[in-house]
């Protein structure tokens, strides 16, 4: 899934850039990179940076435009240091996280960075789906590239982590059949509440004469536990297990 989710470098000039962009995304689980017209290729000092991520540099997919990079992306997320540049959709960088790994289970999505000098274009920006400004010291706010990289795939990687946890809840073994609650028929309250009673009785734990307010009190907490189906079933094995091993009294004895 984190494989779907393309990281698009426009314009690079700093071959240490790419590198420690490689490093970001390996350690977050990402792998896809593309260099949209970089002003450099990744050289000695990109795969130092990269240190054990030079694998992503070696795949990196150099393009001469960011058009080419995004073509079939389904999803584009453009990243700026200024909120705002435009009036155009904002997300805040937890939001889109969960955007692109939502949309990176049916396909490529990619996620943007701009030039270290002067960011992306409006033209470049107005191609994406949406912004994201990660929020940053006011009077500050221009982080370093890999670093503003880094922040956006831990923030994919949190709602990946998020999606493989609910997947897990979510899952039923082979043939399981989703319990429904089912709660019995008034009719099959009385049966067991008959069935209660006389096995009280044969035990000797209610006597007919004085029957006193017993019944009346388990049938409040039955009540209060609001028993379903198949508890009240197994209620009723119990009493026919232990009525079996009394014999029944007479309950017409004085
Ligand atoms: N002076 C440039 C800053 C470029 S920093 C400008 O004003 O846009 C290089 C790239 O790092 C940016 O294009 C963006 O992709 C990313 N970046 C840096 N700080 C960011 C922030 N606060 N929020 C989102 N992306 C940021």
């Amino acid at each position: 899934m984190l494989s779907n989710i393309r990281v698009v470098l426009v314009g690079t000039s700093h071959p240490g850039n790419i590198g420690s962009t490689a490093r970001a995304m390996k350690t977050m689980g990402l792998s896809t990179l593309y260099l949209a017209e970089p002003r450099v290729a990744p050289d000695g000092h990109s795969v130092a940076l990269a240190a054990g991520a030079s694998d992503i540099l070696k795949h990196a997919v150099t393009v001469d435009s960011v058009a080419e990079a995004i073509a079939d992306c389904s999803l584009v997320i453009a990243t700026s240091a200024r909120s705002r540049t435009l009036d155009w959709p904002m997300l805040e960088p937890r939001e889109a996280g969960e955007k692109l790994v939502a949309s990176a289970l049916t396909g490529p999505v990619a996620i943007v960075f701009g030039r270290e000098n002067n960011g992306l274009s409006n033209e470049e920006l107005q191609k994406c789906n949406y912004h994201v400004a990660i929020p940053a010291n006011p009077e500050y706010t221009s982080l370093n590239l890999a670093q503003a990289v880094q922040i956006i795939c831990y923030e994919a990687r949190v709602a990946h982590l998020a999606q493989v946890q609910r997947d897990f809840e979510n899952a039923k073994p082979e043939g399981y059949v989703e319990p429904v609650n089912e709660y019995p028929f008034a009719k099959e309250r009385e049966n067991f509440f008959s069935h209660l009673e006389e096995t009280l009785l044969n035990t000797g734990f209610i006597v007919k004469q004085h029957p006193g307010q017993v019944m009346t009190k388990l049938r409040r907490l039955f009540s209060r536990a609001r028993l379903e189906r198949q508890e009240m079933n197994i209620l009723r094995g119990m009493l026919t297990s232990i009525d079996k091993k009394v014999a029944p009294k007479d309950n017409n004895e004085a």
